[in-house]
């Protein structure tokens, strides 16, 4: 499933999805270096939204759960959502998140 980068889905109750790391191969993304202590921070965290099933990396076919992340931001109704794969996807195919998503993980 694709979404670009800080599209917001809308959900029931006011509720918003940022939508962060939804990639596909027919889309461009943007790539950069990532500071080592946000994945160390990412990985601590784990996914918090459990999924059955899977995700295969439109990449390079790695398989990985479909859990995913989703992170309320205070003070509002917004949460970031990310796919479990967005770890792969930063360490294996130099994908880089949104600096607003960087800063509220290292933040927390
Ligand atoms: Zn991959």
């Amino acid at each position: 499933m694709y979404f670009k980068d800080l599209d917001i889905e809308n959900r029931a109750f006011n509720v918003q999805l940022i939508k962060i790391g939804w990639l596909d191969n027919e889309h461009v993304f943007n790539i950069g270096p990532i500071p080592k202590k946000f994945i160390d921070k990412l990985k601590k965290i784990k996914p918090n939204v459990r999924s059955f099933g899977y995700h295969k990396c439109p990449f390079c076919n790695e398989k990985q759960g479909s859990n995913r992340y989703v992170l309320k931001i205070e003070d509002t109704l917004q949460c970031y959502d990310a796919p479990d794969m967005i770890i792969h996807y930063i360490e294996d195919h130099n994908y880089l998140p949104p600096q607003e998503f960087i800063d509220h993980i290292l933040k927390l």
